[in-house]
C-alpha cells in the first residue's frame, strides 16, 4: 500500500500553487499535481499582469506562474507534472490517480483546477483548430501578421485579444452575438480607438470555411437572419470558460453551471476532507488574486481538518 499523504493539491494555477505554499509551510508536505501540459494555468496564455499586488511595474504571466511554483518548492511541495485522471473522494482516505493509473492516496484534497475556453460548438471548430481557429492571442497572434483576423465575443477578454492582435492582423473584426458589448469600459475604449479594429454587431457565426486553413466564416445577422461571408485567417474563439469539474462530477456537488460549491465562507466542498479553491468554485470574481486567496483560504481549512483528525 501507498503512503497516506496529508494533502494532494489538483491544480498548478495561481489557487494551486497558493494552496501548495501556505500547505507547504505547515509542514503539510503537499503532493501537487500540475497538469501534463498546461501547467502554471491560465495566466502562462497572456503577457503582462498589471493588477497583481506586488509588481508596480506588471509582470509576465509566466514569470508570476513561476515565482509561485518556485516558492512553492522552496517549502517542500512535491511537484508532480502530471494529470490526475480519476478520483476517489467520497471515503476517509481519498484516492488519486495519474495519468498511468498510479494511485496516490490522501487524507484530504485540495481541487484546483481552474477553468477551461468555452468552445462555440461548431462541426469544423475542431477540424481547423491550430489551422486558423485559437483560443489565445499571445500564443498563436504571430502567424497572423498582415492577414485578416476575427475575434469572437464581447467580454474583456474579446477586447483584450482583438487589442494585443491589432499588432499582427491587417484588420481584426470583433463578431459579437449583441449590438453592445460586456466589456468594462476601459477595454471598451481601447478598441474602439484602435484603427485597426473594427465590430461585426448582431452576427453569429454559422460555419468557419477552409479546407486546410480558416478562409472566412458565414455570419448570421442574429435579427434579420440575413447570411454573409467575412474573410478571415485567424478566429480567435473568447465566448468564456468553463470550469473544470468533470473530474469530481457524481461526487463533489456541482451547481447547475458545474462549479463545485463551497460551504459559506469555507472552501469546504460537500465531502469531508475535500475543499476547492480558484476559478474551479468562482463565478464572480475569476482573477489571479482572489483565486489565490482562496487557494491559501483552502489550504488553511485542509490544516485545520487535519488537525480535527489528531
Ligand atoms: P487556472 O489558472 O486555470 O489553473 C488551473 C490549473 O489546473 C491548470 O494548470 C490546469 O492544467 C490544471 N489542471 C486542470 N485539471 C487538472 C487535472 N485533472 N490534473 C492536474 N492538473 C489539472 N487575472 C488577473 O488577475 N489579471 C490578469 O491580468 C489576468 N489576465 C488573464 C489573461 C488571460 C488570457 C486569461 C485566460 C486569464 C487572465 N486572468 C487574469 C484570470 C486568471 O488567469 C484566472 O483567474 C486564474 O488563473 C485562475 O486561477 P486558478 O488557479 O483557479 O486556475
Amino acid at each position: 500500500m501507498s503512503e497516506i499523504h496529508d494533502v494532494i493539491i489538483i491544480g498548478s494555477g495561481p489557487a494551486g500553487y497558493t494552496a501548495a505554499i501556505y500547505a507547504a509551510r505547515a509542514n503539510l508536505k503537499p503532493l501537487v499535481f500540475e497538469g501534463a501540459f498546461e501547467s502554471g494555468g491560465a495566466l502562462m496564455n497572456t503577457t503582462e499582469v498589471e493588477n497583481f499586488p506586488g509588481f508596480p511595474e506588471a509582470i509576465d504571466g509566466p514569470d508570476l506562474m513561476a515565482n509561485l511554483r518556485k516558492q512553492a518548492e522552496r517549502f517542500g511541495a512535491t511537484l508532480i507534472t502530471d494529470d490526475v485522471t480519476e478520483v476517489q473522494l467520497t471515503g476517509d482516505v481519498k484516492i488519486v490517480k495519474d495519468s498511468e493509473d498510479v494511485e496516490y492516496r490522501a487524507k484530504s484534497v485540495i481541487l484546483a483546477m481552474g477553468s477551461g475556453y468555452r468552445r462555440l460548438g461548431l462541426p469544423d471548430e475542431d477540424r481547423l483548430s491550430g489551422r486558423g481557429v485559437s483560443w489565445c492571442a499571445t500564443c498563436d497572434g504571430a502567424f497572423f501578421r498582415d492577414k485578416p483576423i476575427a475575434v469572437v465575443g464581447g467580454g474583456d477578454s474579446a477586447m483584450e485579444e482583438a487589442t494585443f492582435l491589432s499588432r499582427f492582423g491587417s484588420r481584426v473584426v470583433v463578431i459579437h452575438r449583441r449590438d453592445e458589448l460586456r466589456a468594462s469600459k476601459i477595454m471598451i475604449d481601447r478598441a474602439h480607438r484602435d484603427p485597426k479594429i473594427d465590430f461585426a454587431w448582431n452576427s453569429a457565426i454559422r460555419t468557419i470555411n477552409g479546407e486546410n486553413s480558416v478562409q472566412s466564416v458565414t455570419l448570421e445577422d442574429t435579427v434579420t437572419g440575413e447570411l454573409r461571408d467575412l474573410e478571415v485567417n485567424g478566429l480567435f474563439i473568447a465566448i468564456g470558460h468553463d470550469p473544470r469539474s468533470e473530474l469530481v462530477k457524481g461526487q463533489v456537488d456541482l451547481d447547475a453551471e458545474g462549479y463545485v460549491l463551497v460551504d459559506g465562507r469555507s472552501q469546504a466542498t460537500n465531502l469531508r476532507g475535500v475543499f476547492a479553491c480558484g476559478d474551479l468554485v468562482d463565478h464572480t470574481y475569476r482573477q489571479a488574486i482572489t483565486a489565490a486567496g482562496s487557494g491559501c483560504a483552502a489550504a488553511l481549512d485542509a490544516e485545520r481538518f487535519l488537525q480535527s483528525l489528531e
